[in-house]
């Protein structure tokens, strides 16, 4: 029996397994995320020299695990995904990057993400199914009314970009929401942008929208007193109408002048 409290929405659909499988670009090594049955997984086995298989339900976990003249190139995990270190898992394995890839388990979408972004530097791609809601917002262009902070922690990671939807009718049990497989190209963009301190970064584009229709000065000035953010262009504005690229750049300004708060404004 599927366990619904662990997004167990399993992928029944052939064309469609064999679709999001050849989305995912031939590499030394995936990582799957929630594995599952495996339909999936032996797609991937197919496309990389080797699959680690993470799977939280010990019951699915050792139906994947490797029985005598089964893959040699297949290693399950059975793990909370948020429990483990992606990058240092792939370390272990592989001198290159991998690539991450999975028909998520819903409820824990942007933890996830967040893994998978502090384990950048060692992935090159990610192709995952997700609720085609949370794609729209990972996607979202600034001034849209899905954009938010997911899609600043996707956009100054990657490139994401939605490859298809997929109806409920594909899984069992079926869903109740229509899901979408998104491709992340990793790329450097914080490097780019001048950001040093990453989670520094991230913990003030968080706060830009912790009130997401309050104005920058209202959401940021009790980190940075009013005084210093007013005579700011941006502070009259809204979080989400900055480019991740503009709020990076705003940063580096406030953060130069210290975080102090010199909260006399
Ligand atoms: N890959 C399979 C498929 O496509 O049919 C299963 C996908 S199902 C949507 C999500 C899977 O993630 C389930 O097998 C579930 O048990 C597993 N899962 C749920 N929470 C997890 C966690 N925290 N860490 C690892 N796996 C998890």
């Amino acid at each position: 029996m599927p366990r619904a409290p662990l997004g167990q929405h399993f992928l029944q659909n052939p064309s469609i397994l064999d679709r999001i499988a050849r989305q995912v670009p031939e590499s030394d090594l995936v990582i799957e995320i929630g594995a599952g049955p495996g339909t999936l997984t032996r797609r991937l086995l197919a496309r990389a020299r080797a699959v680690l298989a993470i799977e939280i339900d010990p019951r699915l976990a050792a139906t994947l695990k490797r029985k005598p003249g089964d893959d040699l190139r297949l290693e399950v995990l059975r793990a909370d995904v948020l429990d483990l270190d992606l990058g240092a898992l792939i370390a272990a394995r592989t001198a290159g990057r991998a690539v991450v890839a999975g028909n998520l388990p819903y409820y824990i979408t942007s933890p996830i993400l967040g893994r998978i972004f502090d384990a950048a530097e060692r992935i090159s791609e990610s192709v995952l199914l997700m609720q085609k809601e949370v794609a729209a917002r990972v996607c979202a262009a600034p001034g849209s009314r899905d954009f938010g902070y997911l899609s600043v922690l996707c956009q100054a990671h990657s490139r994401p970009e939605l490859l298809f939807t997929v109806p409920p009718g594909a899984f069992r049990p079926a869903p109740k929401v229509t899901s979408a497989l998104v491709r992340f190209l990793i790329e450097p963009c914080l490097e780019r942008w001048g950001v040093g301190d990453r989670r520094a970064f991230l913990a003030f584009a968080q706060l830009c929208f912790h009130h997401k229709r309050k104005t920058l000065l209202n959401n940021l000035e009790g980190r940075f007193g009013r005084k210093r953010l007013a005579g700011l262009p941006e502070a009259q504005m809204r979080a989400e109408q900055l480019a991740p690229e503009h709020l990076a750049a705003l940063w580096l300004r406030l953060a130069q002048g210290g975080a102090q708060g010199d909260a006399a404004g």
